[in-house]
């Protein structure tokens, strides 16, 4: 039987390997809250969802959140576009992690 079997049949072992990681963030990301992993796979939807936030990084080919929210709208959008995102590259708790 293949090893990742009985991972893949686990929710919560998918959550771990799909969730965005704090530890492959790209460097490029402003320090805060959100940011992007390196799962991203350049879909634009961050871009288009929260344009005050999100850019992309033209010579790496994907997305990074150069500015973190400042109002509630921003954090709004900011939330949807982790929701829509279709790799869960972007994560929320960069607060939470000691820097
Ligand atoms: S929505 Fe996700 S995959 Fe798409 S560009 Fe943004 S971070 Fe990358």
């Amino acid at each position: 039987m293949h090893p990742w079997r009985d991972v893949l049949l686990s929710g919560k072992s998918i959550d771990l390997i799909t969730m965005a990681d704090y530890e492959n963030r790209y460097e490029d990301n402003a320090k805060g809250k959100f940011y992007v992993d390196d799962q991203c796979i350049d879909c634009d939807l961050c871009r288009e969802t929260a344009p005050e936030n999100f850019t992309r990084e033209e010579d790496g080919g994907y997305s990074f959140v150069f500015k973190q929210p400042e109002n509630d709208e921003e954090v709004a959008l900011c939330e949807e576009a982790m929701e829509g995102c279709p790799v869960e590259a972007i994560g929320e708790d960069g607060d939470e992690q000691g820097e």
